[in-house]
C-alpha cells in the first residue's frame, strides 16, 4: 500500500514513512494510494470478530506487511489491553431507534485513546526498528493531549510536547495532562485558543527542515494513523447490531471538531461498511454544519461551549474529504486549498454540493439543545450523556426515520465534563482513576502564542 498527500506534491511512501511524515511534507494530508474493497463475504466473517481480531484484519490492509503481523498483533493487543472493557467499545441499547457506541473506556475517559493507544505503540515499535529518535509534537482542545501522553509517557526514545490553550479545557483534561510527571514530557498552556495552538504546530511542521532537525512527529489527527484506528469501531458497532439482525439501516451520528472521527466513517463506507446515513453534529461552532447544509466553509468567529473538544473552526482534516469529494484529484485540491488561503473560504454548489449531502446529513447544536438533551435522555432511560455525546444524540433525533437505527459515538466519559453536567443538577459519580488526580502536582509551562515563544521551549527540551 502507498500513500500520497492529498496535494499530490511528494513521492509515495510506505504505511511507516506515512505515519513518521504526519502533515505531507507539501503541506497536504496523507492518503492511502487506494482504498481496499471489502466483499460481504469478508464482512460477514469479520462480524464475529473481537475487537483487537478486527482491529489487526484492518491494520493489516493498511501497513501491508510492513510489519510483521505477529508484532502487528503484540501492538494491538497491547495496546486494547488498557481498556477497562472487555468489549473496548461496547455498543449500548437506549432504545429501538438509538444505540450509543461508548468509545471512552481507555486511560483517559475520551475517544481519542482508541486511536493513541495504538500510536504511542507504534511510535514505540518504529523508534526501536529504526533506532530513530521520535519528539512528539501536538496541539489539544483537551483530550488528544492527555491521551497522546498517556500512550507514550516513559518511553524509551520518544519525548512529547503538547500545546493547549490555557485556561479553555476542562478541569480534568488539564489534570490529565499535566499531572504527569515523566521526565519525556512538556505540556505548554499557550495564551489563546485551541486554533492559535493549531496554526502553530501547522506552521512548524511546514517548516520541512525544523522539522527534519528535530525530528518532529504529529500525533494531531493529520495523523494518517489515526484515522485508520477510527475505523475498526464503526465496523464492529455495526457487527454487534447486524448479528441481531438489525443491519438494514445503520446510521452513525458523529460529534465533530476537526472532522477526524467522522471522515473514519466515511472511509469506512467507502470501503464497503453498508452504513446508511453518517450525520455529523456540530456544537455552535458550526462551519462544518454550514459546509453541508449551504456549501459554504468559512471559519469564523471562535465559541466557547460545553463541548471544549469540538471548539474547533478549521477542521485539519477537512482536506481528506475535500480530495475524495473532487474524484481523488490532488491538482484540484492544491488550487482549492490556494483559494482558501487567499479567500478564507470553500465554496461548492450544484452536482458537488448534492453529493455532500448525500454523504452527509448535519445538524449543529445550541448549548440550550446540548444541556437539555443530558437532561432528558437522563431522567428518560436513566443514561448520563457527556455534553458532546449529547450533541451527536440530539441530531442523531433529528435523523433517524421510523425504519432506521443510529448508533451515536459517545467520545467521553460524563465525568470528564462535570462542570456542564453540573449546570442540570446532576450529581454523577467520579470514577476513582479521575478523583486521584486533584491530589498531584502540576507540571506545565505558560507561554504566549507565537511561533517563536513555543519553538524557543522546543528547542529547549528536544
Ligand atoms: C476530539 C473530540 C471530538 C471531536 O473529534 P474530531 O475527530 O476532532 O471530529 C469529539 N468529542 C470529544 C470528547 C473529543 O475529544
Amino acid at each position: 500500500m502507498d500513500y500520497i498527500s492529498t496535494r499530490g506534491k511528494i513521492a509515495p511512501v510506505g504505511f511507516i514513512d506515512a505515519v513518521l511524515m504526519g502533515l505531507a511534507d507539501d503541506g497536504g494530508l496523507i492518503v492511502p494510494s487506494h482504498l481496499p474493497q471489502l466483499s460481504e463475504a469478508t464482512l460477514r466473517a469479520w462480524q464475529q470478530l473481537s475487537y483487537p481480531e478486527l482491529a489487526l484484519e484492518l491494520f493489516s490492509l493498511f501497513v501491508d506487511g510492513e510489519i510483521p503481523r505477529e508484532e502487528l498483533k503484540q501492538l494491538v493487543d497491547e495496546s486494547y489491553g488498557t481498556f477497562r472493557d472487555d468489549e473496548v467499545t461496547p455498543v449500548r441499547r437506549v432504545n429501538n431507534s438509538l444505540h450509543i457506541l461508548e468509545l471512552f473506556h481507555g486511560p483517559t475517559f475520551a475517544f481519542k485513546d482508541i486511536a493513541l493507544q495504538f500510536l504511542g505503540n507504534l511510535y514505540g515499535y518504529i523508534s526501536k526498528k529504526r533506532n530513530s529518535t521520535i519528539h512528539i509534537l501536538g496541539a489539544t482542545s483537551g483530550d488528544t493531549g492527555a491521551s497522546a501522553i498517556e500512550g507514550v509517557r516513559g518511553k524509551e526514545g520518544i519525548r512529547i510536547c503538547i500545546l493547549h490553550p490555557h485556561g479553555k479545557v476542562s478541569k480534568v483534561q488539564e489534570l490529565q495532562m499535566t499531572t504527569v510527571d515523566d521526565a519525556n514530557v512538556l505540556n505548554l498552556a499557550v495564551d489563546g485558543n485551541f486554533d492559535d495552538c493549531q496554526r502553530i504546530i501547522k506552521e512548524l511542521f511546514a517548516d520541512v527542515s525544523f522539522k527534519q532537525q528535530y525530528h518532529l512527529r504529529a500525533i494531531n489527527s493529520i495523523n494518517i494513523a489515526r484515522i485508520l484506528a477510527q475505523t475498526v469501531y464503526y465496523f464492529y458497532a455495526y457487527f454487534q447490531l447486524a448479528k441481531q439482525g438489525q443491519g438494514e439501516k445503520v446510521n452513525f451520528s458523529v460529534p465533530t471538531g476537526n472532522f477526524g472521527d467522522i471522515f473514519a466513517g466515511y472511509l469506512a463506507k467507502r470501503m464497503g461498511l453498508p452504513i446508511h446515513k453518517l450525520i455529523l453534529a456540530t456544537n455552535e461552532n458550526n462551519i462544518l454544519e454550514h459546509f453541508v447544509t449551504a456549501g459554504v466553509y468559512q471559519p469564523g468567529e471562535f465559541r466557547g461551549t460545553h463541548s471544549p473538544s469540538m471548539d474547533i473552526q478549521v477542521a485539519s482534516n477537512f482536506e481528506r474529504y475535500l480530495y475524495y469529494l473532487n474524484g481523488e484529484d490532488a491538482g484540484a485540491i492544491s488550487g482549492l486549498m490556494d483559494g482558501f488561503k487567499r479567500d478564507g473560504q470553500i465554496v461548492v454548489n450544484g452536482a458537488v454540493l448534492e453529493q455532500v449531502q448525500a454523504d452527509f446529513a448535519a445538524y449543529a447544536v445550541k448549548n440550550d439543545e446540548c444541556l437539555s438533551e443530558i437532561s432528558s435522555c437522563y431522567n428518560e432511560y436513566g443514561y448520563l450523556l457527556d455534553p458532546h455525546t449529547a450533541c451527536g444524540v440530539a441530531a442523531a433525533h433529528r435523523f433517524t426515520a421510523e425504519d432506521e437505527v443510529t448508533v451515536a459515538l459517545s467520545t467521553a466519559h460524563p465525568a470528564k465534563f462535570d462542570e456542564a453536567i453540573r449546570l442540570i443538577d446532576i450529581k454523577q459519580t467520579t470514577p476513582v482513576e479521575i478523583q486521584a488526580l486533584s491530589d498531584k502536582p502540576q507540571f506545565q509551562t505558560r507561554v504566549v502564542g507565537t511561533n517563536e515563544a513555543v519553538s524557543e521551549q522546543l528547542v529547549r527540551f528536544f
